[in-house]
């Protein structure tokens, strides 16, 4: 394949492709175009197929339509699920949907930059400034707030609370304002094989993708942005190793007995780590929260069933009882209010140290969801990329997978960018190595340091706790290291908006 003359002849043409190929392309068009472009000996052809619209997926499409030097590309999406409920969600300002993640502002920066941030609905984003993490053993605690990251750190945010819905709708919202991706959703991939060397053009090592509706469009570089059970991963041959936590992490719209200690200006996101799991409540706006509670697969479905009022006496047990208190509560087949009340009267805690009292819970909002480390041994394959959870899952305990995603996303956009602009075919392992080579060391450090924290916080007695608490002080006590800590997990930790 011989490459482009210039960056400026490749934008010239309508999408991407080398001089030698366009040629045959446009022959082998020439020819399509008077037989149906459905049959399996004429599968239509693009620059890049991303299987999966959620996070990362529509996000690597955005960044690569809002980039001039990568605009041209031609691009398709397949997504199994309708999008057009996600294109025009919206729910009343007191309401919301129960899977939420946090958006560091290095990934809000991300989004600004791509022109998806401007239709996110902010009303529905809240902001952090302050994070309080204990021991749920030991008590012993770290506080994080944006003070810590030193000047110009003092009125930033750690990060934003959102919901996926707002985000992703945001996403489809701004595809849609650039054009150009042909969106095939409500189909999911049927099967995936490799092309066939033609009379005209060799596509022997390009990925066919197949869908549920019978086309077959095929693929110059094909990206698994399609999550953890990712059949692009599969096809390409690419392990994913891991294990499972054998915990669930039950999620749930709270509704809180007010808009938290700090009020609306400085909100405060919660996290205590019991033996069976951390337990998280993060602000959303005004008097709501949205909690994520990973537990034994066992409690989250005794959780579940609670009625309402059980329910929320769980949670509020959950940040202020001891773990035996815990124990004991999750035993009971029902009336865990009472008890949990009386409980509380003989144990001590410090009132603002915790969040404010949840007081309901919005309906419907109950899930849970298995929790997995799964890592794929590469990124990439010949024409193959693999992005977000494709690529990696991680335990929620310090809310970076979406984030991860994010990052794969910048990642692999400036690499395709890279390769339109030096006349390298996109889809081929040598262009994409870039990619892996930035993303796979980074997020292999940043799974293992969750990996771990979620072991050590599961041991319930013994010198670990002891050591553990010990750290916790001491990076509480050491303003630097705690600055290091907050500049990691929310990127520079500026105000974006
Ligand atoms: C309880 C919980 C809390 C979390 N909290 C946070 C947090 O606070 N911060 C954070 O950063 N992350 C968080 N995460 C992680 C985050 O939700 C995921 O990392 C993120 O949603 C992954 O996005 P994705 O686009 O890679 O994959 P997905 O969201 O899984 O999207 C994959 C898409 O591919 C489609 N698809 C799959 N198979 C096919 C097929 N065969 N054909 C066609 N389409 C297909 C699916 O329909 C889906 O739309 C949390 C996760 C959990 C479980």
């Amino acid at each position: 394949m011989r490459p482009l003359q210039s960056p400026l002849q490749a934008r010239q043409l309508s999408e991407y492709v080398c001089n030698n190929c366009t040629r045959q392309l446009r022959r082998q068009r020439r020819r399509y175009a008077t037989t149906t472009l459905t049959t399996s000996s004429n599968p239509d052809i693009y620059d890049v197929v991303c299987v999966g619209g959620g996070p990362a997926g529509l996000s690597l499409l955005a960044a690569l339509r809002s980039n001039p030097a990568t605009s041209r590309l031609k691009i398709a999406l397949v997504e199994s699920q309708s999008l057009t409920p996600i294109r025009s969600f919206s729910l009343p300002p007191t309401q919301f949907s129960n899977r939420c993640s946090s958006l560091t502002p290095s990934s809000v920066r991300f989004l600004q930059s791509i022109g998806a941030w401007k239709f996110v609905k902010r009303e529905r984003v809240q902001a952090y400034r302050e994070m309080r993490v204990w021991d749920g053993v030991s008590g012993a605690s770290i506080d994080f707030d944006t003070a810590a990251l030193g000047p110009g750190g003092k009125d930033g945010v750690i990060a934003y609370m959102n919901e996926n819905l707002n985000l992703t709708s945001a996403l489809l919202q701004r595809i849609d304002e650039l054009g150009g991706v042909d969106v095939l959703d409500g189909q999911k991939v049927a099967d995936i094989r490799l092309g066939e060397e033609g009379e005209d053009v060799d596509l022997s090592s390009w990925p066919v993708v197949k869908v549920s509706g019978g086309r077959e469009i095929t693929a110059r570089l094909l990206v698994g942005a399609d999550g953890a059970n990712s059949p692009v991963r599969a096809f390409a041959g690419i392990q994913s190793r891991g294990w499972d936590y054998e915990r669930h992490g039950v999620v749930a719209t709270l509704k809180m007995e007010g808009p938290g200690w700090g009020g609306e200006d400085h909100k405060i996101a919660y996290q205590r780590f019991l033996p069976t799991g951390p337990i998280a409540m993060l602000p959303l706006p005004g008097s709501y929260s949205t909690l994520v509670w990973s537990t034994t697969p066992e409690l989250a479905a005794k959780l579940k069933s609670l009625n309402e009022q059980d329910f929320v006496s769980m949670v509020n047990a959950g940040l202020r009882l001891s773990p035996t208190d815990l124990k004991y509560l999750h035993s009971m087949p029902e009336g865990q209010t009472d008890e949990a009340t009386w409980r509380e009267q003989h144990t001590p805690f410090e009132t603002n140290k915790i969040p404010q009292r949840v007081v309901g819970v919005q309906e419907g909002t109950i899930a849970s969801f298995p929790l997995k480390f799964r890592h794929a041994d590469t990124y990439i394959g010949e024409r193959i990329a693999l992005v977000g959870d494709a690529a990696h899952t991680v335990h929620p305990l310090a809310g970076q997978g979406l984030n991860q995603g994010q990052g794969d996303v910048e990642s692999l956009a400036k690499t395709i960018e890279y390769s339109v602009t030096h006349g390298q075919d996109i889809g081929v392992q040598l262009s994409l190595e870039a990619y892996n080579a930035e993303r796979y060391a980074q997020n292999n450090l940043l799974m293992g340091v969750m990996d771990k924290l979620h072991k050590l916080y599961a041991v319930e007695s013994g010198p670990v706790v002891a050591l553990r608490s010990l750290g916790l002080r001491a990076v509480d006590g050491l303003g630097p290291l705690k600055g290091f800590f907050m500049k990691q997990a929310a990127g520079t930790g500026v105000k974006v908006f």
